[in-house]
């Protein structure tokens, strides 16, 4: 059956923070599947911090995005048309063939989904978001029962998780984000400690005010002036698994580092980078544990919907100015 189907592709490098015209939408054929093949209709993809290093033209961990081709990234969709017996009609699937309406490829990499009424919860707390906070919390930071964490980012996806995590795991959660809106919403529905807004004054200063004692544990999703902050604040032998630093990832020459790195040798610092798809060992566990504390509402999530496909870079461009509480996404 011949269909057609619209897709976003990276019409510029963005230069500093991307704008509209970084980005185009074009209609393409959309082919059946082939021999060992699946079409599948996305209902919902996800924008993610770490695209926006894809779309500068540097290697890293991940390929750069290819100028005039389309984006990818993590997607959720059901199947309509199936070429192999592993997935069926109907099946609702996992794949990487985001920002388009439709994908087609071979089944391996459409991994089948439980049937849920929240799909795009697979994109968020129970997908790799999800993954990265438990991971970077509990094996990359070592966080014990009593001690406590200070989370920058704490309103998105990742951020969020980690602080329920910690209260479900007997710590001291403080969070840090960029509105008063969103300040409320940890403390008051999140059940965090405390939490501040980043723009209300310096970091450090907001920091030592909510935890005179010191911090036991970093999760660094911003780096800059928080990182430096919390190095300030950590007690000897603390730790910061350093996640992402946002902060950091439209700008267009590096920014001198943490001015007080110095104070790491004293206090005996741990501060470990890491990847989140270094740990799909941990990933039984983690939906398992995370899937019960949704049930039971220890942990509760919030999502930012965009609504089209046509919309998709404009739910990223917010992503990177705060837009979101929760996850944002896109339904296609
Ligand atoms: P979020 O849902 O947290 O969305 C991004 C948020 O970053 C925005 O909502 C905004 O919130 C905040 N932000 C933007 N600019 C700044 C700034 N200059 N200073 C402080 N905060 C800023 O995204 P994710 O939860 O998906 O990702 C969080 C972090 O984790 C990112 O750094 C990402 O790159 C990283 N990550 C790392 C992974 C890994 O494997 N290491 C995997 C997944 C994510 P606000 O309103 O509070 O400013």
């Amino acid at each position: 059956m011949s269909r057609t189907g619209r897709e976003v592709r990276l019409a510029a490098r963005p230069q500093g923070e991307p704008v509209a015209t970084d980005f185009d939408v074009a209609t393409v054929e959309v082919p059946d599947p082939s021999e060992g093949e699946v079409l599948v209709r996305n209902l919902y993809l996800s924008v993610d911090p770490y695209m926006r290093g894809r779309m500068n033209d540097v290697k890293s961990y991940v390929p750069p995005f290819q100028l005039g081709q389309p984006l990818d990234g993590g997607a959720v969709g059901e199947v309509v048309a199936s070429a192999v017996d592993s997935h069926a009609v109907g099946d609702l699937v996992l794949h990487g063939q985001g920002w388009r309406e439709w994908a087609v490829g071979p089944a391996k990499g459409f991994t089948a989904l439980a049937p849920t009424e929240t799909p795009s919860a697979y994109l968020g707390v129970l997908g790799m978001p999800g993954l990265t906070a438990w991971a970077g919390l509990f094996a990359i930071a070592g966080f014990k029962e009593g001690e406590t964490v200070f989370v920058s980012g704490a309103a998105g996806a990742v951020g969020s998780l980690v602080g329920q995590l910690v209260k479900a795991n007997g710590g001291i959660v403080i969070g840090s984000a960029g509105s008063a809106d969103k300040v409320a919403w940890l403390t008051d529905e999140l059940g965090f400690d405390q939490a501040f807004s980043y723009r209300n004054g310096p970091v450090a200063d907001s920091l030592r005010a909510a935890a005179p004692g010191g911090i036991d544990v970093y999760f660094d999703n911003v780096g800059g002036e928080h990182l430096q902050a919390a190095i300030g604040s950590l007690k000897p032998y603390g730790r910061a698994a350093l996640c992402g630093m946002i902060s950091q990832y439209n700008n267009a020459t590096p920014q001198p580092g943490p001015s007080n790195l110095a104070l790491c040798v004293g206090k005996r610092l741990r501060l470990q980078g890491f990847i989140v798809s270094d740990h799909n060992d941990l990933r039984p566990e983690f939906q398992e544990k995370v899937s019960a504390m949704l049930a039971d509402g220890r942990v509760k999530t919030a999502e930012t919907v965009v609504e089209g496909l046509e919309k998709a870079p404009e739910a990223f461009i917010g992503l990177l100015q705060g837009a979101n509480t929760g996850k944002m996404v896109v339904r296609v």
